[in-house]
């Protein structure tokens, strides 16, 4: 890449971003939706015909020629942006060699499903299904004998469900629709942890020490602007940001960078001020480092999350969720809580909040006899 892109760099088309140093699909799109949303402001719509383009030795005229580049006319899309309901249904009529190409209400630009006022409504809906495939891979790696470790399995689901949820995030985080994929993240970190549906998500996503999605899309959203605003290479350097007129929009061009800061840092402190949950102190303060027990079998490891944020299948609990009539312990015990197990159980060993949080011999020895049955 070093070697290749100052020769490959004056060769190519000004747009194309492939090739080229500091360039991204997310820079890309943001060229393309912000135009978009200054046109909202400007109370302009925006036509676009998408072309879909193979490299080729067979070349069509002009600008395709001169770029070595084969149109797809059978997979091209319009579209037009704008705001004005009234209009939705009515179509842009754009000919290519005497033909008319057709409109599309969803077109697809570089894996982003757009749509005609950017609401990325339709983006999610997909998003979200990709996120829950790559998920059903995560909990079957959990269930195996292979890559249980907790870190693992948490740079397992960085890698395999958190970036595909954040592909190209800064052009659609700040949508309303954006928590759409939330739900299949908050699963994704369940598995990491082993913790139950009922879990507060704050403890959940303390335990398995990742920042939550919309910090996360916020931190990236940042670091994009940075780029943009520092390197003359990103396609928006320089744009001008016509006045607001629309209080609901918030585009790209309207958000802030890092400031300075570094964006881990960004990240620990968004997650600060966001979670101000007060839990039991065996679940531990936001940070991006597993807790301790990692070092754990993985049913235990599960057993120590549960009993870490005081929700596992106790009989209290089980009660409650109407799975069982009684809440109390076997022999006519007091109710059977978390607590009751791990400080008074005559069942089995017992354990502190501090053997849990050492994740030590004691909690060791707990998590292997309650695993099975919590
Ligand atoms: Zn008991």
């Amino acid at each position: 890449m070093t070697r290749i892109s100052p020769i490959v760099d004056d060769q190519l088309s000004c747009d194309q971003a492939g090739f080229r140093p500091g360039r991204s699909c997310c820079g890309q799109v943001l060229n393309l939706t912000q135009f978009i949303e200054d046109g909202y402001e400007n109370q302009l719509k925006t036509g676009a015909v998408f072309v879909d383009l193979t490299a080729a030795y067979d070349t069509v005229q002009g600008y395709y020629k001169q770029w070595f580049l084969n149109a797809n006319p059978g997979k091209t899309q319009v579209c037009t942006f704008h705001l004005n309901n009234h209009l939705a249904n009515r179509i842009l009529r754009v000919k290519w060699e005497n033909e008319e190409l057709e409109n599309t209400k969803f077109p697809v630009y570089l894996g982003v499903t757009l749509n005609r006022t950017l609401s990325f409504k339709e983006h999610m809906r997909k998003l979200k299904e990709k996120v829950a495939s790559r998920n059903n891979l995560l909990r079957k790696l959990a269930n195996s004998k292979w890559g249980t470790d907790p870190n693992t399995l948490k740079t397992t689901a960085v890698a395999l469900c958190f970036s595909t949820a954040e592909y190209c995030a800064p052009v659609w985080a700040r949508s309303c629709h954006a928590s759409a994929v939330d739900a299949e993240l908050n699963q994704a970190c369940r598995t990491i942890t082993g913790n139950l549906k009922p879990t507060p998500l704050p403890a959940v996503y303390r335990m398995a020490s990742i920042a939550p999605p919309a910090i996360r899309r916020d931190n990236l959203t940042k670091q994009e602007r940075d780029k943009q605003l520092s390197g003359s290479r990103h396609p928006l350097y320089g744009h001008q940001q016509p006045p607001q007129r629309l209080k609901s929009r918030k585009s790209f061009a309207t958000t802030n960078g890092l400031d300075g800061s570094n964006p881990a840092q960004n990240r620990l402190e968004q997650w600060e001020i966001w979670d101000r949950s007060t839990f039991h102190p065996t679940v531990p303060p936001p940070s991006e480092s597993l807790p301790n027990g990692t070092s754990f079998k993985r049913n235990e490891w599960v057993a120590l999350n549960r009993a870490k944020a005081k929700v596992g299948r106790t009989q209290d609990n089980l009660h409650k969720w109407g799975l069982v009539p009684q809440p109390t312990c076997p022999y006519g015990e007091p109710i059977q809580t978390m607590d009751h197990i791990l400080r008074e159980c005559t069942l089995g060993p017992h354990c502190t909040d501090q053997d849990l949080l050492d994740a030590n011999q004691s909690a060791s020895q707990w998590c292997q006899w309650w695993h099975e049955k919590i």
